[in-house]
């Protein structure tokens, strides 16, 4: 078994790393307290490619695979989460376009969001009433002279308002799974308006705004992949961005472990610092340990999927496992920071609001499991 990273890997890691130490790091905490969306930092992402790490060179990425896509993503986590999740959503668009789309959409999108003329790519699946069971939406899709008008409103979507083209899931037949089509929708479709910014928890520097399709015109060559075919679309899809959640977890995760390893050095009590104390080593030990099983889960998932090996038990469990313990890391170094963690001049406060998503988002902690023991039981 393997474990040296190739050349490439190690460049994509060391260039978001120095990108996330230099430029993300710095302003996260205040631009997450301010909810400042980062249109240069994520252009200037794009720029060193980081907005296209498993997408074709001749569309614009740099074709370096997902495992380097992962350690890339670990490295922004750890900078600044709110960034990570909006570059691990324009990643998994591009891919999904490249995969589904005609040479046409690949051409007009895909260069566009690997280069940052985009700001981001948008996956537009969630509705009000369903999130879990998406195969229930309701937006719908009706055919017309020349394309669809679209009818409905999807919710809690990353980058909605500044995305360039958002991938939309709508009904264009029967109920359940089989009659949902993936369409590409251009930002400034006639028709489509953005709701008000959510007040969120954490990730307040991510942009998250419901989508609303009233009478919306979308011409016919904006399906993509088959009419009918679009919910396999947003499972595979979704297999692919488990593995970007669990590598922003990871990189969350770690930055609070490093949080907690310093601070427990400085503090003193009982005439000694933290980290001389028992309680506070195993706390420390416990992190260290279960972030290394976590990233080893997230990068067999990466490898399995960038050699074309089936993965999506494993990204289930890498996403089920990284994200449930980066909430036990950010919570046992919020712990050892005392009352001081729990004030916005340290940054574990942070750590553990924007951890607290990833067990929800591109499906629960719960959703993982079913998917993990339906795949188990099959045999
Ligand atoms: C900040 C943020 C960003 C997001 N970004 C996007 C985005 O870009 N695009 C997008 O499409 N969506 C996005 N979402 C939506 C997110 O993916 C959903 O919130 C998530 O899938 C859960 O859906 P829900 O909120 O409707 O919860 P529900 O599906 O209503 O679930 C509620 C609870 O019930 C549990 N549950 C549901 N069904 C079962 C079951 N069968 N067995 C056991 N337990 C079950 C769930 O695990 C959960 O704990 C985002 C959400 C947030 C908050």
């Amino acid at each position: 078994m393997e474990f040296e990273l190739t050349e490439t890997q190690q460049l994509i890691r060391q260039t978001a790393r120095d990108f996330a130490v230099k430029e993300l790091e710095p302003g996260a905490g205040d631009r997450e307290h301010k909810g400042e969306y980062p249109f240069e930092l994520l252009r200037k992402m794009a720029e060193l490619g980081l907005m296209g790490i498993n997408v074709p060179e001749k569309w614009g990425g740099v074709e370096a695979g997902v495992v380097a896509y992962s350690l890339a993503m670990m490295e922004i986590a750890r900078a600044c989460a709110s960034t990570a999740v909006t570059m691990a959503v324009s990643n998994m668009v591009a891919e999904t376009i490249c995969k589904y789309g005609t040479q046409e959409q690949i051409s007009t999108h895909v260069p566009k969001i690997t280069s940052g003329e985009y700001s981001a790519g948008a996956f537009a699946l969630t509705e009000p009433g369903c999130g879990s069971d998406a195969s229930a939406l309701r937006t719908t899709a009706k055919k017309t002279d020349g394309g669809w008008i679209i009818n409905g409103t999807k919710q809690f979507i990353t980058s909605g308002e500044h995305a360039g083209v958002a991938v939309l899931w709508a009904r264009t037949g029967g109920p359940g799974a089989h009659g949902i089509t993936a369409f590409l929708v251009p930002k400034d479709t006639p028709g489509l308006k953005i709701g008000p910014e959510e007040k969120k928890m954490g990730l307040r520097a991510s942009n998250t705004v419901s989508m609303i399709f009233e009478d919306a015109f979308l011409p016919s060559d904006a399906i993509l992949g088959e009419e009918g075919k679009g919910f396999s679309v947003a499972m595979t899809a979704l297999d692919g961005g488990r593995i970007g959640v669990a590598s922003q977890a990871n990189g969350i995760g770690q930055a609070a472990l490093e949080a907690a390893r310093s601070y427990s050095l400085d503090r003193k009590t009982f005439g000694k610092p933290l980290s001389e104390h028992q309680a506070i080593q195993w706390m420390l030990a416990d992190s260290a340990t279960e972030l290394e099983a976590a990233r080893l889960l997230v990068l067999q998932a990466a490898y399995l999927k960038e050699t074309n090996k089936p993965f999506t038990k494993q990204a289930s469990m890498a996403k089920l496992f990284a994200t449930e313990t980066a909430n036990r890391v950010c919570a046992r170094a919020f712990q050892i920071h005392g009352g001081y963690g729990y004030i916005e001049d340290y940054p574990v406060e942070r750590y553990l609001r924007d951890a607290r998503i990833t067990t929800i988002y591109e499906g629960t902690s719960e959703i993982q499991r079913l998917v993990i023991a339906r795949l188990l039981i099959k045999g």
